[in-house]
């Protein structure tokens, strides 16, 4: 059962935190709120997707009603705020989610809002939150998450209880062979947590790979780094192909960059920007080789 795969997932990663949740939804003594606290690329969407599932059906059973809706994401006790493209979340959007806290429960026992990633929201909207979590209505249950706390409003944390998911230790992942029926069926759904943990999920080897080789890249000086550009795409013929393979690796690159800038390297900022221009070269035909020459030398 893909249910039971999303929860081994978690008991193994996170024993102490699961066995809480459970409890409380054994004990039906519940915060009105609640704040699931990870890291970047961290399984706090999942954990509260995971809670919400459980408090909607507590035995998951997957036949019931409750059960059912959830599963085509049609519950219509459950709503989803998140940032569309890294965008600040929208006073428009916790306006939504208010007027469906409003409303009593359809199916289930509770209201559920489950704000993703709250560190998008603007000032605005985190104001209008923090009026419905001093007075939240009735039957209502606000899930937040976010990778970074520190840039949460303190009083909107000071008024939910905190869940503290830590980054998970790289020997537990990376454990799991996930079928293609479950991949299906875990969809949008539970991403981050299955990247995380799964072994064949598609690509996901060739993107860590890639990764791992940027990394390496550009901490390199350009002797080795002509060496690594010819092991990796001189056999490479046809410029399509070569621009392809490059397109993807630019991307990649710009993300371990990103990891570096939020880590706090911030030299990378700078080279964050000239991997843009190359990017926008590469979009505008400019010969491949060139590009790669310029990659050696100015980043
Ligand atoms: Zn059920």
């Amino acid at each position: 059962m893909p249910e039971d795969l999303i929860g081994k997932l978690l008991a193994e990663n996170y024993p102490r935190q699961i066995a809480y949740v459970q409890k409380l939804i054994k004990s039906d003594i519940m915060s009105h709120s609640y704040c699931f606290v990870g890291s970047a690329e961290g399984a706090q969407n999942d954990f509260a997707i995971y809670f919400a599932a459980h408090l909607l059906c507590h035995k998951n059973c997957g036949q019931c009603k409750n059960c059912q809706a959830f599963q085509n994401n049609i519950h219509l006790d459950l709503k989803v705020i998140r940032s569309l493209n890294n965008q600040a979340i929208s006073l428009k959007q916790i306006q939504e989610g208010q007027k469906h806290l409003s409303v009593s429960p359809q199916l289930g026992q509770y209201r559920l809002l489950i704000i993703q990633d709250t560190e998008f929201l603007s000032l605005a909207s985190a104001n209008a939150l923090l009026k419905t979590l001093e007075e939240p209505p009735k039957k209502s249950l606000i899930m937040l998450t976010t990778g970074r706390p520190d840039q949460l409003l303190k009083t909107v944390r000071s008024r939910t209880a905190t869940i503290i998911l830590p980054k998970l230790p790289t020997k537990n992942l990376l454990n799991y062979q996930i079928s293609t029926e479950e991949q299906k069926w875990i969809g949008g759904r539970f991403q981050r947590l299955v990247k995380l943990t799964a072994k064949n999920l598609d690509d996901f080897h060739t993107w860590q790979q890639d990764k791992e080789f940027w990394l390496e890249f550009i901490k390199n000086d350009t002797v080795q780094r002509e060496k690594m550009v010819n092991d990796r795409f001189g056999s490479i013929k046809e410029n399509r192909s070569l621009g392809k393979l490059l397109s993807t690796g630019l991307t990649n690159l710009e993300e371990v960059l990103q990891t570096l800038i939020q880590n706090g390297e911030e030299k990378s900022t700078k080279r964050l920007e000239l991997i843009r221009i190359l990017k926008t070269m590469l979009d505008d035909n400019v010969n491949v080789k060139m590009i790669l020459d310029y990659l050696i030398v100015i980043i």
